[in-house]
């Protein structure tokens, strides 16, 4: 099974038809027979120090091992080309996790790229989990690291600014520290951060993975040392993943490569039309031209996914009116799912964010779905002419495409 749309379909679901089934069956055993007792001591002392199930043993007690949790966590690590994967109960469980093993191996320091997710952003900027952050750019990464730097931490395409980072050279500039990347907005179908030197990747499950809203979880992939490290935390500390959110996370990942695809073809024709309303100062897509200058797209990651940030000319409260006026398109938080939704990231996702690294008030993120390319173009453009301040509405499309500015984003987009 070398495809990825193949493997999507068919990883995790090894033993299946043997068990005389089409689909795995979700087992909400809280608790399993031990066998013998000799038995019982080893399999719980294998699974409590991060070992997987063994032949013949007890998967012992949920919190240590569950059948269908490890079928998520295969599919997910077959497809990013990782050695393993370890699930929790959300993205940020997943990230708390990896940041409580940093710090108990004696490597407190991380060092980390904005822009990040925000709750990402929160749990490293408050040092709550007894991480100590230092902040910088990809070329500080270097000088930023220190012996005790356990971890650094980057994630692209960025939210909500969608910035490109080279990861390879992000890999170079993290040398031997282990490299997280944050792949939740491109999910594997378009880019495998450990092809390009990374040493682990997490992903919020709840927005691509799972694609229709309806279960949250997170998993981190990487080496098997780390997957080991990761079953421990997650054994002693219980951020565990619930037997059916791994089942539809499963079940979710059998469409990935057919939904990332589809929702991305209709967020480059989007973004195109999006820009030519003058209610818009800026379309952040990096499919649009001038907004990939290092060239990742066809090298790094195979397309530019569907989030596209739109930066509002009318400024805050623009982007206010614009997101309320949404009709289709739901104004609520998340994203990467079958329906489109808009959200405001400086007084939502990014509120926490230090004031000089937040997002524009202007800015508005959307998450486009799956429904038909003009029935979003209907309602988008009708919410921007809502958000359009008078002089801008005052410019006919022809007036402001006349401006130097306006003239280059018209020029020929081709964000296929
Ligand atoms: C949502 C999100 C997270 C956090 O995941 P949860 O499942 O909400 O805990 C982390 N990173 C990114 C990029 C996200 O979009």
């Amino acid at each position: 099974m070398s495809n990825l749309e193949t493997r999507a379909v068919h990883a995790g679901m090894e033993g299946v038809r043997e068990q005389g089934s089409h689909v795995p069956s979700i087992d909400l055993s809280t608790t399993n027979p031990l066998g013998d007792v000799e038995n019982g001591g080893l399999s719980y002392e294998e699974l409590a120090t991060g070992g997987s199930l063994g032949e013949g043993r007890s998967a012992v007690y949920q919190r240590l091992w569950h059948p269908g949790v490890a079928r998520f966590e295969s599919a997910l690590a077959d497809l990013e080309g990782a050695e393993g994967a370890v699930a929790f109960a959300s993205g940020m469980a997943a990230l708390a996790a990896t940041l409580i093993a940093t710090v108990s191996a004696g490597t407190p320091h991380v060092v980390a790229v904005r822009p990040l997710y925000g709750g990402s952003d929160h749990v490293l900027e408050s040092g709550l989990l007894g991480t100590e952050v230092t902040w910088t750019h990809v070329d500080g990464i270097t000088s930023a690291i220190r012996p005790d730097t356990g971890l650094v931490v980057v994630e692209t395409p960025a939210n909500p600014t969608l910035e490109l980072l080279d990861l390879r050279r992000v890999a170079d500039a993290a040398g031997r520290v282990p490299l997280l990347v944050d792949n939740t907005f491109a999910t594997p179908v378009l880019q495998r951060p450990i092809e390009h030197g990374a040493t682990l990747v997490l992903h919020s499950a709840t927005k691509y993975l799972g694609g229709h809203g309806d279960a949250m979880g997170g998993v981190v992939a990487g080496p098997t040392k780390w997957v080991e490290r990761l079953r421990r935390v997650r054994a002693l500390t219980g951020g565990l993943l619930h037997p059916m959110g791994a089942y539809l996370l499963h079940r979710g990942i059998r469409t990935l490569p057919v939904r990332v695809r589809a929702q991305q073809e209709t967020a480059a024709a989007l973004a195109v039309r999006l820009e030519a309303h003058p209610a818009v100062a800026r379309v952040r897509y990096p499919g649009l031209p001038g907004q990939d200058p290092q060239g990742l797209i066809g090298r790094q990651l195979a397309g530019p996914g569907s989030i596209i940030a739109l930066e509002l000319a009318g400024g805050y409260d623009a982007a206010c009116r614009f997101t309320e006026a949404c009709r289709l398109v739901t104004h609520a938080v998340s994203l990467g799912g079958v329906d489109s939704l808009v959200q405001h990231p400086a007084s939502l996702t990014h509120r926490p964010v230090a004031a000089h690294a937040k997002p524009d008030g202007g800015v508005v993120r959307l998450s486009i779905g799956l429904e038909h390319l003009d029935d979003l173009t209907a309602d988008l453009m009708s919410a921007l002419d809502a958000a359009a301040e008078p002089q801008d509405l005052g410019r006919s499309p022809a007036l402001a495409a006349s401006e130097p500015a306006a003239a280059e984003r018209s020029a020929s987009v081709d964000a296929g």
